[in-house]
């Protein structure tokens, strides 16, 4: 599932390639697509408005229009962004096709169809979609710092993976990302997050922003599955640095002594090494 790395390199694209133009003919697929208003809604809210800017916040995607509507794009499981020439026919399982006015082609596709489009006034943005509201701090919109980490592990017995993943606090953070991030910290992902030290707090605190910043850089990960493709449907290459995610049984590259276990916190598989994470 696509986190904030990911959607961060769909958000970068799209700045370069679809902020400036404007939704020509528009078609809709599948109701679900467009579950929390109509297909018809969907279509006359994108045809004929020029994108004047591509945001993200956590893993939502929003594209501010020059009709004063938002456009909330959710990838959620399999959802892809992208934009391409038009000049075959579209990929199957494209639910939202929409021509350019330069030529190009907007194709929103989604096999397993959890994900979503959404146009609506900006003012409603918050009444449809009240997930937004709540999330917690973006580590590359607002930053953070030792301040926000502290405040997130205060008096909490929950597990510090448990807490990454709860987008209240921080937002964008999925479960490869929490992996990674823990164990760059030193710090087994099932440790209850208020037996951290100040020491501790700050390796987290730094591994969140270096993570996610080095993920960014590297285009995201695309899995064994190749769901997640950045706009020009390039797959990303942070996978390769995985140290712990999905590597259960290997030999830590960090240490060379722990063998990579996996754990089951939330209901999520959650991977660590036992000598260097504690
Ligand atoms: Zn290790």
């Amino acid at each position: 599932m696509p986190e904030l790395p990911e959607v961060e390199t769909v958000r970068r694209g799209l700045e370069r390639s679809l902020v400036g133009r404007r939704f020509d003919e528009v078609a809709v697929g599948r109701d679900r697509v467009a579950r929390r208003t109509s297909r018809q809604e969907l279509r006359d809210g994108l045809t004929g408005a020029r994108v004047v800017e591509a945001n993200r916040r956590g893993k939502y995607l929003l594209l501010e229009l020059d009709t004063d509507a938002v456009v909330m794009v959710h990838l959620r499981m399999s959802g892809q962004v992208i934009i391409d020439d038009g000049a075959s026919e579209a990929p199957r399982h494209s639910h939202v096709t929409a021509l350019l006015d330069d030529g190009s082609r907007f194709l929103f596709v989604d096999p397993r169809t959890f994900g979503e489009v959404v146009v609506a006034p900006r003012s409603r943005i918050d009444v449809l979609i009240p997930e937004i509201g709540r999330l917690g701090r973006d580590p590359l919109v607002d930053g953070v710092d030792m301040k926000a980490v502290t405040e997130m592990c205060r008096n909490r017995r929950r597990r510090v993976k448990s807490l990454l993943l709860d987008q209240s606090h921080i937002a964008g953070i999925g479960n490869i990302y929490a992996d990674e991030i823990c164990h760059s910290a030193g710090i087994r992902p099932d440790r209850p997050a208020e037996t951290l030290s100040s020491r501790s707090r700050r390796r987290l605190t730094d591994a969140i922003v270096d993570v996610i910043e080095q993920a960014v850089e590297l285009g995201g990960s695309t899995l064994a599955d190749s769901q997640y493709v950045g706009v020009d449907g390039q797959p990303g290459t942070f996978q390769e640095r995985h140290r712990v995610y999905a590597r259960t049984g290997q030999r830590c590259v960090s240490c060379g002594r722990g063998v990579i276990r996996r754990i089951l916190i939330d209901q999520r598989g959650s991977h660590f090494c036992p000598v260097c994470q504690r």
